[in-house]
Parts: structure tokens; C-alpha cells; sequence
């Protein structure tokens, strides 16, 4: 008997898996960090790099242009003028620690990624998007207002000493500045736990190269700067980039793989595999009882379930209230367990019904799985089929599972049928 090529795929699943949840932002952190202490790099790749600044922000605003992400261009904004007025201030004063403007621009930069971060896309010709503007560039004239006018007191303001001294002694960056960039960092932080997003993590992160960056500032030489401050636009750049891969992969109402990911997974898969479809029952009927937005509950609720599925087995959201399952290297009869198991958990699951009435007009109706309620019963139909000689190609095995699940609604629903 033939050994099914389990050993190779779950490995891949676990290998696809550990990428998905992977941080592209510490390789390239890393990467940047090598590259400012290694002399020889900087040597043989120098030139190279010096365009990197260059590559990175004609890339982001192509990028935020096509893709309407205003936040990734104000971003840019922020960081080419913190980039500029650093070098303009090394060039023309020979910087020092003490300089109003650098500790000015060290406070002010986190504190407005984070501004960023928190808000919502809003785009730029729009009113909000031109209250950015006027925001950010309010901010260089008072900078340049601080430090002509009133050097004294805001020296005396962005050097006020409120850390312990000892701690921070390695970097220019003045206690009021780095308290930005620990108050960025924490409210960041802290979003990214109740809601996270791509788009907040990278904005997180993109606050490490730009402290870098500002670190990187010594007397009569802006260092690293422009390297570190671009190495945060490429962080924001490829968050963008991975934002929209997952808008295309991903559905966006159930969270699993959608039809895309399926047509690409059943491409890849080896000579044995099984596909289940899965159908809701009479889904038509709760849509029409309880209203559309209760049908979507359930259709998450119903692809929380067939996310457990065991014995190797993904499950994708196919379209509508239709799910696939596939199971790499697996003949049916193996999977038949696996799929009864899924289709009695959903039958079990208790979808309890429930109204809130968040204000006088709006009675919101929402699912839950205890409490008292009404139960809105939910089941599903699944069919299933295995490749074989006579269905070779995915698209046939996926068809006859389709004419397995049509018996399977045909012999009463709420079954598995082969
Ligand atoms: P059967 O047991 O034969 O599958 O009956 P059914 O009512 O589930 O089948 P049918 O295919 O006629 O109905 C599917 C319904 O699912 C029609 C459509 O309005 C609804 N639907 C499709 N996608 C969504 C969705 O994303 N959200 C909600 N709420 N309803 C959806
Ligand atoms: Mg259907
Ligand atoms: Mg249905």
C-alpha cells in the first residue's frame, strides 16, 4: 500500500503558517543594523545604499498614491522632514545635543507616526486629510518659530530632566523626547493588543529604526540618520504591501483563506488529497427571519467551527455560505472522520440569539454562545471527494465533491455524503 505524502505537507502547512505570522520587521532591522556597524559592507555596497533613501520614498508615494494610503504618505512626509531638517542642522550648525530644533524634531516624530497609527485612513484632498497637512506643517513653522524666537525657554522646555540620567546617557535624545517615543511606542502598543492590524504593527515598529535614527545624529555628522529614518519608510512601505496581499487572500468577514487562497492551495497539492464542501442548511431562512446582519454572524461563527478542523485538514470561505476543505495527502475515507466530527460540533454549537438595545431607535440583534436567548439552529451539508484516476485535476475533485454535496442536501441535510 501506498504511503500517503503526509509528512511533506504538514510541514509545509507548518512551515506557511510560521511565515504568516512572521515579522518582516525584524529581519530588516537587523539588516540595517549590520549594515551601520559593518565597515566592509558599507565599503562594498555603499553606493548602492546611498540611493536607498531615494528607492524608499519614490517607492512609499507610488505606493500610497495607487493604493489611497493617505497615512503612509503623511508618514513620509513626517520622516523626509525630519530627515531634511537634521541634515540641514549638522550642516549649518555642526549639531549639537543641545540644538532646540533636533530635540524638537525628536519629540515631535513619534508623537505624529503615532498620530497616524491611531487614526483612521481618511485620504489626503479631503478635509481631514488637509487638517494633516496643515497639522504637520504647523509643526515645522513652530519648530522654526521656537528656535529663532525663544531659544532659551524651549531649550530649557525639551531638555527638562525627567529620567534617570544614568540610563539614557547614550543617546542624544533629551528626557522629553524620549518619553514621546516611549508614550508613542505603549499607545501603539497597546492598540495593536485590543485590535490588531498590519498597518499599527508596522507603525509600531517603524518607531525603532527612527530612534536609531535620531541616535545615530553626532556633532558635525548626521550618521545614520537618513539610512535609519528610510529603513522606517520601508517598514511602513511592505506593511502596505502585505495589507493588500491579505485583503486578496483573505475574506474579510469569516477571517479564513478566501477563494483565491483555494484556487492557489489546490495547485500546490501532491497525487492525494481530499476536498469536503460544505453548505449551510437552509441559511436563505435565517437571512430572511433574523436579518442579513445576523446571517453574518453565523456564517462567522460557522467558520470559527470549521477552522478546528482536525487531521491536517484548511478550511476556506468558497463563496456566499459555501466553505472547502482541503486535506493534503489524505484519502477520504481518512478525512470522513474529521469532517462528521466538524459537522456535529457545528449542529452542537449554541447560537443564542439576543437583542441589545444599544439606543432607543437601533435594537441591534447579536449572537452569542451562552446565556439565555433564543436558539437559532444552524447546520451545515458537506461533500466529499478524494483524488483519483477519475478525477485527476482539482477542479474535478472539487465538482464531485459538489455533486456529493448536492446528495448530501438531497438525503435530508445535516449529513456528510461521499
Ligand atoms: P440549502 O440548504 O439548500 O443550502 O438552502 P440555502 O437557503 O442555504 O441555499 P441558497 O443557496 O438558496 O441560499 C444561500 C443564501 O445565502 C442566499 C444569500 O442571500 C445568502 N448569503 C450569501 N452570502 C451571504 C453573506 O455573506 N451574508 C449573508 N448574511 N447572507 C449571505
Ligand atoms: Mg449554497
Ligand atoms: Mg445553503
Amino acid at each position: 500500500m501506498r504511503q500517503p505524502a503526509q509528512p511533506k505537507s504538514v510541514w509545509y502547512e507548518r512551515l506557511t503558517k510560521a511565515a504568516a505570522y512572521s515579522l518582516p520587521e525584524i529581519p530588516i532591522i537587523l539588516a540595517a543594523l549590520i549594515f551601520t556597524h559593518s565597515r566592509g559592507l558599507q565599503r562594498s555596497v555603499g553606493t548602492i545604499a546611498s540611493y536607498y533613501p531615494y528607492a524608499m520614498f519614490g517607492a512609499g508615494l507610488l505606493l500610497g498614491w495607487r493604493f489611497h494610503r493617505s497615512r503612509l504618505l503623511f508618514a513620509l512626509l513626517v520622516l523626509a522632514l525630519a530627515d531634511r531638517s537634521l541634515l540641514s542642522l549638522v550642516a549649518s550648525h555642526g549639531f549639537t545635543r543641545d540644538h532646540v530644533a533636533f530635540q524638537a524634531i525628536a519629540f515631535l516624530l513619534p508623537l505624529n507616526l503615532a498620530a497616524l497609527a491611531l487614526t483612521a485612513e481618511r485620504g489626503v484632498f479631503t478635509s481631514p486629510g488637509l487638517v494633516r497637512l496643515g497639522i504637520i506643517l504647523g509643526q515645522v513653522a513652530l519648530v522654526t518659530i521656537l528656535e529663532r524666537g525663544a531659544p532659551g525657554p524651549a531649550a530649557a522646555l525639551l531638555h527638562a530632566r525627567l529620567l534617570p540620567p544614568s540610563l539614557f546617557a547614550w543617546t542624544p535624545l533629551a528626557d522629553p523626547a524620549l518619553l514621546a517615543f516611549l508614550v508613542a511606542a505603549g499607545l501603539m502598543g497597546a492598540a495593536q493588543l485590543l485590535s490588531p492590524t498590519s498597518t499599527g504593527r508596522s507603525f509600531c515598529w517603524s518607531l525603532l529604526p527612527a530612534f536609531l535614527g535620531l541616535s545615530a545624529v553626532r556633532p558635525g555628522n548626521a550618521g545614520f540618520s537618513t539610512f535609519y529614518l528610510a529603513t522606517s519608510a520601508l517598514i511602513l512601505i511592505i506593511a502596505v504591501v502585505e495589507a493588500s496581499y491579505h485583503m486578496a487572500y483573505q475574506d474579510s468577514l469569516t477571517g479564513l483563506p478566501a477563494r483565491r487562497a483555494l484556487n492557489e492551495a489546490l495547485l500546490r497539492l501532491g497525487s492525494q488529497y481530499t476536498v469536503g464542501m460544505v453548505d449551510v442548511d437552509h441559511f436563505k431562512r435565517i437571512n430572511d427571519s433574523h436579518g442579513h446582519d445576523v446571517g453574518d454572524q453565523v456564517l462567522k461563527m460557522v467558520a470559527a467551527k470549521l477552522a478546528q478542523v482536525g487531521g491536517g485538514g484548511r478550511a476556506y470561505r468558497y463563496g456566499g455560505e459555501e466553505f472547502a476543505v482541503i486535506f493534503p495527502g489524505k484519502g477520504a475515507e481518512e478525512c470522513l472522520p474529521e469532517l462528521e466530527a466538524m459537522r456535529k460540533v457545528v449542529e452542537d454549537a449554541k447560537f443564542i440569539l439576543r437583542s441589545r438595545i444599544r439606543s432607543k431607535r437601533k435594537r441591534e440583534k447579536i449572537l452569542t454562545e451562552k446565556g439565555p436567548g433564543k436558539r437559532v439552529p444552524v447546520t451545515v451539508s458537506i461533500g466529499v471527494a478524494e483524488r483519483d484516476n477519475r478525477h485527476s485535476k482539482p477542479d474535478q475533485v472539487v465538482k464531485a465533491a459538489d455533486r456529493a454535496l448536492y446528495r448530501a442536501k438531497d438525503g435530508g441535510r445535516n449529513q456528510v455524503q461521499t
